[in-house]
């Protein structure tokens, strides 16, 4: 079986520009009216990581928030816009990145993410898990992520934006759980992808974001939409599109280990011009995070400082606000006066400091081992 999954080009977020793109994006899946009867009640999961505007690609465009509500209302559809950021409330990250007045001119309706509820199913590995009420109650999700570097998993796209129907610090919980393990922790956004199931995936790459993402890299114009009903298949387009090894986006290389549907081109049927076509002259990627593979874990501990990233802290960009304190799954940050200090012994890698950080402050320092290992990676793929 192959995967649908359709791309197009876009030249920017005028609204009519959007909504043309997004009626020819759909048009090979069936349109909208294949994912929506009327009546239905209608999630609409952009990313709101953090209150930034729409201009730092940091959260998904509001115009193409605007572009599915009509689609969906064209429908017969309720609409409904949610996600549970990772900093501030869903109010106030809607009100900063736009997508709060796209709700409000359209008449849709802004999903809080307040509520938790047991979630079922068979991930053993995470047995409590629980997700956004709004999102266990839909009738039909629509995903629609930003296109982005991430430094702990090296890409988000499809597959990680679906963790934020996990309610605010529940989310800080599971990467406790999931510990320095980011092969676990990929097993887990790829469990609740499957579980969660968007009915339609639509990722913004008109300007994606590359560097020190998710949270702070630098916004880069891709000028792409791609759609597809396998949230997987469409990453694994989204990422071959920006030139990403396989093997750089956690999520990716787990998903092949395991031979998951959709994580191969080859599992593809695409509809759209060439991947290739609408690749970056350039694209920075994350920090190589870790080598996680083929060293014996008694070896392993020894190197460990050496073979990852870990993050350190810029105080000419600290504000000394203490999110990055706050959201620690392990309590490895303190803030004192004038300074703020990471440590390194209790720190697991999750990033979640960097991703959450405002200012950028916080950058990936790798260790030496994993700074010759990239250098050579680098080397042997320009021979
Ligand atoms: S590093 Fe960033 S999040 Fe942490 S205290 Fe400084 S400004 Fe705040
Ligand atoms: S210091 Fe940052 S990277 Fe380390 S565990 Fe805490 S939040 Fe995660």
């Amino acid at each position: 079986m192959k995967y649908p999954v359709s791309i197009i080009s876009a030249s920017g977020y005028g609204a009519e520009i959007i909504l043309a793109a997004l009626r020819e994006l759909l048009a090979p899946l069936g349109g909208m009216a294949a994912f929506v009867r009327p009546g239905q009640r209608v999630l609409i999961k952009p990313n709101m990581l953090s209150a930034r505007p729409p201009e730092k690609a940091v959260t998904t465009h509001p115009e193409v928030v605007r572009g599915i509500i009509r689609l969906v209302q064209e429908c017969g559809g309720v609409p409904w816009v949610g996600d549970s950021p990772g900093v501030g409330s869903t109010l106030s990250v809607a009100a900063k990145c736009g997508i709060l007045d796209v709700v409000r001119d359209t008449g849709a309706a802004l999903a809080h993410f307040r509520e938790s509820v047991p979630f079922p199913h068979d991930i053993g590995r995470f047995p409590r898990l629980e997700i956004a009420r709004e999102a266990l109650e839909a009738d039909v999700i629509i995903n629609l992520p930003k296109l982005k570097t991430h430094q702990m998993m090296g890409g988000t796209g499809a597959i990680k934006n679906l963790f934020g129907v996990v309610v605010g610090l529940r989310k800080v919980n599971l990467h406790l759980q999931a510990g320095s393990d980011k092969a676990l922790f990929a097993r887990l956004l790829l469990d609740l992808a499957r579980h969660v199931a968007p009915a339609l995936t639509v990722v913004d790459a008109v300007m994606a974001m590359e560097g020190n993402g998710p949270g702070s890299g630098t916004p880069v114009a891709v000028g792409a939409l791609l759609g597809g009903c396998n949230p997987l298949a469409v990453d694994t387009a989204a990422f071959a599109m920006l030139g990403l090894r396989p093997d750089a986006v956690w999520t990716q290389k787990i998903a092949r280990e395991e031979g998951c549907p959709g994580s191969f081109l080859d599992d593809l049927e695409l509809f759209g011009p060439p991947l290739e076509s609408l690749r970056p002259p350039s694209f920075r990627p994350a920090r190589e995070g870790d080598i996680g593979f083929g060293i014996p874990s008694f070896l392993r501990r020894g190197l460990n400082k050496s073979l990852s990233a870990l993050p350190e802290v810029d105080m000419g960009r600290c504000l000394l606000c203490g999110i990055c304190q706050r959201h620690c799954p392990v309590e490895a940050i303190s803030v004192h006066a004038g300074f703020l200090e990471i440590d390194k012994r209790l720190c697991i890698g999750c990033f979640c400091c960097q991703e959450l950080c405002p200012e950028g402050a916080i950058e990936a320092r790798q260790g030496i081992l994993l700074r010759l290992y990239e250098r050579f990676t680098k080397q042997r793929s320009k021979s």
